[in-house]
């Protein structure tokens, strides 16, 4: 049985087996076996205690575990795979979607329909098979709804957009326990929300997405030494400035984990790689990449041309659950100061820095080009995205790891934007900041739209919009 924090819901039995007979998946309560594990995270940082589980099967089963909620006065969570938890599930009713794994491609029309549950990995493997790409991020294991209301970057941004701008509808359970069609010609106003507001208004049940042509790629890794960054840096900021769409890319700064899991060559070692993928005609690849035969020596290259079924392998995201601690933001330029405060901080000499990574990649693009008031995401404008990353083991290393990163955006601070990525952001830092995911009039209109759409704050888990009377 899960320990309970003080301050627990604990519904009776009559009522589990009341929501029981309502649903065709499982409903867990704390006492049931199996309760721990179905809420368990992949940032095992997170830990959270429900005080009901509802392992959804059907938009139907989500629609009455949101009646039950009303009723019973508790707050909706959802989950797919706990990579970006924004606020622990603590009293709630939790909705996990996994066992929700429908994928249906329609390869003509060059579309996807994907249920809840479903994650990055399983969309691209079957529209490869048929020569389609979906827009997913830098990891396969990453939920596809999580992952999209936020925005999405991908490999793919510079030539196709944000995740969010090849959405062409939803399906949804909004807080009235209705399901919804959301489109563009269909409750309009929110399909404007769920693009890029997170999952604060209703819960997304499965989601049409486009597909684009994208087969051969070439993309992975150039590897300097710590020694050259100054150099490989200023080289990168020059590099991009002339970047064609095709190219996405990015600059990374690692302290390599001495791991068994990690290369020989790298274990241990403090590094900084050109990070992209080029998703055009080979030969023009070659000719975009052939500047980095120029300059120092590097450890390794490994660009190549390679299946996009295998994007994951650029930027070889961990797999398994771990302690995970992330933040970030948008910088304005990469000019010489910042720069070196990003060597400074990012760097690792004899233990300086506990971060795994630092990384700023190249946005913008068919991305800076899409309308700016067709989503409630924002900041179009922005092209660096910057994100730092790091194993937190206990909540000593988390605190610590917060302070340093704070130190280290202070630092930033001549360059660094006032607003951020949320998804990019950690779980109470995305709380506190939702403002600043977004320009004052998106805000504004999206804390219009929750009152009008969740005045009861039911969804309350996620993105913080304020509701008029309660602080949420
Ligand atoms: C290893 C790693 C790599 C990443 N790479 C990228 C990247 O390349 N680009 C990028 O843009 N982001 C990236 N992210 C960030 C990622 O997109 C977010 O963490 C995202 O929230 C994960 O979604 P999820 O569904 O997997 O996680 P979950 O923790 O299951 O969900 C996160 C939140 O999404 C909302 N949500 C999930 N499902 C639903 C639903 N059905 N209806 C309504 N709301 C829902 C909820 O608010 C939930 O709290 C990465 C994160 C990690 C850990």
């Amino acid at each position: 049985m899960a320990t309970l924090p003080s301050t627990s819901i604990i519904l009776d039995q009559a009522s589990l087996d009341r929501l029981q007979a309502r649903v065709r998946g499982r409903v867990l309560g704390p006492a049931d076996a199996g309760y721990d594990e179905a809420h368990r995270t992949w940032n095992v940082t997170v830990q959270q205690h429900p005080a009901v589980i509802v392992l959804a099967e059907s938009a139907t089963d989500v629609a009455q575990a949101v009646r039950f909620a009303a009723e019973m006065g508790l707050g909706v969570a959802i989950q797919s795979t706990g990579h970006g938890v924004v606020r622990p599930a603590d009293n709630s009713l939790l909705v996990i979607t996994s066992r929700m794994q429908g994928v249906r491609i329609d390869a003509e029309a060059q579309t996807a329909w994907v249920e809840a549950g479903v994650k990055w990995g399983a969309v691209l493997e079957k529209t490869q098979e048929v020569g389609l790409a979906p827009l997913l991020g830098s990891s396969p294991d990453v939920g596809v709804i999580g992952y999209t209301l936020a925005g999405g970057f991908g490999w793919l941004v510079r030539k196709y957009g944000l995740a969010i701008d090849s959405v062409l509808a939803f399906e949804v359970v909004t807080a009235d326990g209705r399901v919804r069609r959301v489109s563009a010609t269909e409750n309009s106003d929110l399909f404007w929300a769920l693009r890029g507001g997170g999952g604060s208004f209703a819960v997304v049940t499965g989601m049409e997405i486009e597909l684009y042509p994208v087969t051969t790629v070439f993309g992975g890794n150039i590897i300097y030494p710590a020694a050259h960054a100054k150099e490989v840096m200023t080289r990168y900021r020059d590099w991009i400035a002339t970047a064609p769409e095709e190219l996405t890319s990015s600059i990374v700064l690692m302290n390599v984990p001495p791991l068994p899991n990690m290369p020989e060559f790298l274990r241990g070692q403090s590094v900084v790689m050109v990070r992209g993928l080029y998703s055009g005609p080979i030969e023009q690849a070659e000719e975009i990449f052939r500047v980095w035969q120029d300059g120092p020596e590097p450890l390794a290259n490994l660009m190549h041309p390679m299946p996009f079924s295998e994007v994951a392998s650029v930027s070889n995201d961990p797999r398994d659950p771990m302690p995970s601690f992330h933040t970030g933001g948008w910088l304005n330029a990469l000019d010489d100061a910042t720069i070196d405060t990003l060597i400074r901080f990012g760097l690792s000499v004899n233990g300086s820095s506990p971060l795994v990574l630092t990384e700023v990649r190249h946005v913008g693009g068919a991305m800076a080009r899409a309308d700016r008031n067709s989503t409630a995401f924002g900041h179009r404008d922005d092209s660096l995205l910057l994100a730092m990353l790091a194993a937190a083991p206990s909540p000593e290393v988390y605190q610590l790891l917060h302070q340093y990163t704070e130190e280290f955006k202070r630092e930033l601070a001549p360059q660094l934007a006032d607003h951020l990525y949320l998804n990019f952001a950690e779980g109470a830092e995305a709380r506190a900041r939702t403002r600043d995911g977004y320009p004052p009039e998106a805000f504004e209109r999206l804390v219009a739209l929750k009152a009008q759409y969740d005045p009861d704050n039911l969804f309350q888990y996620a993105f913080n919009f304020p509701t008029v009377d309660r602080a949420g």
